[in-house]
């Protein structure tokens, strides 16, 4: 799921940050990774630092400018620690993943982190969609570049997951139809009925205030199949 997005890293002073990036990447199934200009790569620190992670390392992509790294992606978002004089959509990271993954499969997207020093200029931050931000103590805001990317990459991982978990969910068991449904709340009205609970007056309100607890818990067919066996027993146990 995350094979399409591209870690972008611009002017990149420590070579050992380069590898700690390649680290955090390969632990969240995050494997291209984009250098723009770095001063110093390859390097051995940026591969012990890698630690074992020097297959992202060997194919790491270089550019000579910002506009080059991105050329071929339809989403870019930059990483800023800094609130900025001209304001970008600001996103987080958790939003970030959301929108990244609301994308079709394999659509090229950036993910692009500044300078140690200082950052991302506004003139890069000019060519992303959005300025993601990782929410943190304001008075001390500026993460090492490694661990920011390992945040943004661990929220990628956790939210494509989910997808991924609830979508194979949902093809084990479709939730049940809007005709499903009804045969369930009527089984149920009649079951109530049955075994005296209900008062006639009071139908209509009772029988709104149990679909809205029903309809809240989105029911697939098995779990409706449950209910309605539960159903069946009581009317059966109530004629004896
Ligand atoms: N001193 C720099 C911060 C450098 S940290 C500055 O003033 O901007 C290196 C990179 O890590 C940043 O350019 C950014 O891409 C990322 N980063 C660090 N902390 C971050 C945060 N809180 N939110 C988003 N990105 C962050």
């Amino acid at each position: 799921m995350l094979s399409s997005l591209k870690i972008v890293l611009v002017e990149t002073s420590h070579p050992g940050n380069i590898g700690g990036v390649a680290r955090a990447m390969k632990n969240m199934q995050v494997s291209q990774l984009r250098l723009v200009n770095p001063k110093v790569f390859p390097s051995a620190e940026a591969t012990a630092r890698a630690s074992g992670a020097d297959d992202v390392l060997a194919h790491a992509q270089n550019y000579p400018t910002l506009q080059e790294a991105i050329a071929d992606c339809q989403l870019v978002i930059g990483a800023s620690a800094r609130s900025r004089t001209v304001s970008w959509p600001e996103i987080s990271p958790r939003q970030a993943a959301q929108t990244c993954l609301e994308q079709p499969a394999q659509t090229p997207i950036a993910l692009v982190f500044g300078r140690e020093n200082s950052g991302l200029k506004n003139h890069e931050l000019d060519l992303c969609h959005y300025l993601l931000k990782i929410p943190c103590n304001p008075d001390y805001s500026s993460l090492n570049l490694a661990a920011a990317v390992q945040v943004v990459c661990y929220e990628l991982f956790v939210t494509a997951h989910e997808k991924q978990q609830n979508a194979a969910l949902k093809e084990q068991s479709p939730l049940a139809t809007a005709q499903q449904m009804e045969s369930f709340y009527q089984h149920l009205q009649q079951t109530m009925a049955d075994i005296g609970f209900l008062q006639p007056e009071k139908t209509q309100s009772l029988m709104r205030k149990l679909r809205k607890i029903y309809n809240r818990t989105l029911l697939d067919s098995k779990e409706l199949d449950l209910l309605r066996g539960i159903l069946r027993f009581a009317q059966n146990h109530n004629q004896k």
